[in-house]
């Protein structure tokens, strides 16, 4: 990409929200049933699902596992396909306790691609929340992609709206440093400017900070 486009839409969303401080969890446990609860639903409706599991004492991998399988729906009932994201939790814990002995300490000693690979061949884990994982719960320096950012990014013309996930990553991969800190904070503003302005419909760009880079 031409003169640095993405450090400059990352200065400029910086400037205009400042930081985001994602992602609102406590512990790297928290972090993982997060990126699960959140596939297609709003965060809000996550926070209940969490205050639940929290509620019950269920926030961790040994406690979370011993729980049958409907009271776990009905304890992540508010964040929506509560049977599917159930199973979901669950292929994640088998998996955690069966390659790691319940140990995401362990898991988390795996090198980042290996352990993307990995994270990937568990059921119901696909790109966004494998990468929301390496990237808000591991540390590790990996660029996650959403609807908000293709969404932004073809209305500036970086990319095409039907892109696959790894061509978008990879134009941040290919155009920014690796760090972990920017691409934290980066995926955060933007999912802030996709809320707040880059609307599906009548995005806001008179308000918005990335105006002056529409042509
Ligand atoms: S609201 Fe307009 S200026 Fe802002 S990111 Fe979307 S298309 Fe660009």
């Amino acid at each position: 990409l031409k003169n640095d486009l993405l450090g400059k839409f990352y200065d400029a969303l910086f400037e205009r929200f400042g930081p985001q401080g994602w992602w609102p969890a406590k512990t790297r446990f928290e972090v993982i049933v997060g990126a699960i609860l959140t596939q297609n639903t709003a965060w809000t409706n996550v926070e209940k699902a969490i205050r639940n599991l929290k509620g019950r004492g269920a926030l961790s991998p040994e406690k979370l596992r011993a729980l049958p399988a409907e009271k776990l729906a009905k304890l992540i009932r508010p964040a929506g396909y509560f049977n599917v994201k159930a199973r979901r939790l669950g292929h994640f814990i088998d998996h955690l306790h069966k390659r790691h002995g319940g140990s995401l300490e362990r898991l988390f000693k795996t090198p980042t691609a290996k352990l993307r690979d990995e994270l990937l061949s568990i059921n119901g884990i696909g790109p966004e929340t494998a990468d929301s994982i390496l990237l808000y719960a591991a540390k590790r320096p990996v660029f996650v992609v959403d609807a908000y950012t293709k969404r932004i990014l073809s209305r500036h013309g970086l990319c095409a709206p039907d892109d696959d996930y790894h061509a978008v990553q990879a134009l941040f991969a290919g155009n920014m440093k690796a760090d972990e800190r920017a691409f934290n904070e980066y995926h955060a503003l933007i999912v802030r400017t996709g809320k707040e302005l880059c609307r599906k419909t009548k995005p806001d760009c008179k308000a918005c900070p990335l105006e002056r880079y529409l042509s």
